[in-house]
């Protein structure tokens, strides 16, 4: 029995079909005895439009209210998906960064996780309880304020989360089956790669593939937390990135096509 941290990304929630079917994949971990924890992005696009909306209203929305309006993305999937999962007979809970303990620092738009207090979480586990974290976005101490994380953040919460629990792996759910040595669907040819330090997986980030934000990536660098990218839609190996390598493993091409590695995730 594992505890194990899934995150959906929005173009695995886009739909309510797909939150069924990512609730149908939360449950199957649940009832194979282990803890689940889970965060989800906001639906498809949804980001987006809410800051389509804000612009719309003011060409330079406060740095406050544009927080309150990014973060209520996430605060729509996680209790959809506490729903379906709760529709297939499983208990779930889910809560928003603050009400999880994800502390942050003060600066709108681009808080930074200092600490997380995964307590409350840890009773409900404790419970049988399936945990739903909004994404995105936590609490600053010294403001009392709502914070987003910036594009993409829902990763970093979810890895942070991994740490603060000591998960066994950090489960990236997303629209493209792992990481490849190039956009496979502008490289014919372009291969899986199976394990990724997280130094290459850095690089990967650094240099514009979009299947995991880069700071999620220093966060599981620096505690340590295994990720595994893998499709929301099928059962494929994907891409574990951890801190050794095997003997088997290929080494990761330098160059120009793993520059071009990237996912489509929305965000
Ligand atoms: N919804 C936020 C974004 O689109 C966070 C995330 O998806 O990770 O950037
Ligand atoms: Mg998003």
């Amino acid at each position: 029995m594992a505890l194990i941290v899934q995150k959906y990304g929005g173009s695995s929630v886009w739909s309510t079909d797909r939150i069924k079917h990512a609730a149908r994949r939360v449950v199957a971990a649940h009832a194979a005895g282990h803890d689940v924890v889970v965060v989800v992005s906001a639906m498809g696009d949804t980001t987006d439009r809410l800051l389509g909306l804000a612009r719309e209203v003011d060409p330079a929305p406060p740095p406050r209210e544009l927080d309150m309006l990014l973060a209520s993305g996430e605060q729509v999937s996680n209790p959809l998906m506490a729903m379906a999962i709760h529709a297939l007979g499983a208990q779930a809970c889910s809560f928003s960064g603050a009400q999880a303990g994800v502390i942050t620092t003060s600066v709108h738009g681009e808080a930074r996780i200092v600490d997380v207090r995964p307590e409350r979480i840890r009773r409900l586990l404790d419970r049988g309880v399936i945990v739903l974290v909004a994404g995105f976005q936590g609490i600053s101490r010294e403001t009392d304020e709502l914070t987003t994380l910036g594009r993409g953040g829902s990763d970093t919460t979810a890895i942070a989360l991994a740490a603060a629990l000591k998960a066994d792996v950090c489960e990236i759910y997303t629209d493209v089956d792992g990481v490849y040595t190039a956009d496979p669907r502008l490289v014919p040819g372009a291969r899986l790669l199976r394990h990724l330090t997280y130094e290459e997986m850095w690089e990967l980030a650094a240099a514009g593939a979009r299947v995991l934000a880069l700071r999620s990536v220093e966060y599981a660098w620096r505690y340590g937390v295994t990720v595994h990218v893998r499709s929301a839609q099928d059962d494929g190996p994907g891409t574990v990135v951890s801190d050794h390598r095997d003997e088997a493993m290929e080494p990761v091409p330098v160059g120009a096509g793993v520059h071009a590695a990237a996912g489509t995730e929305i965000r």
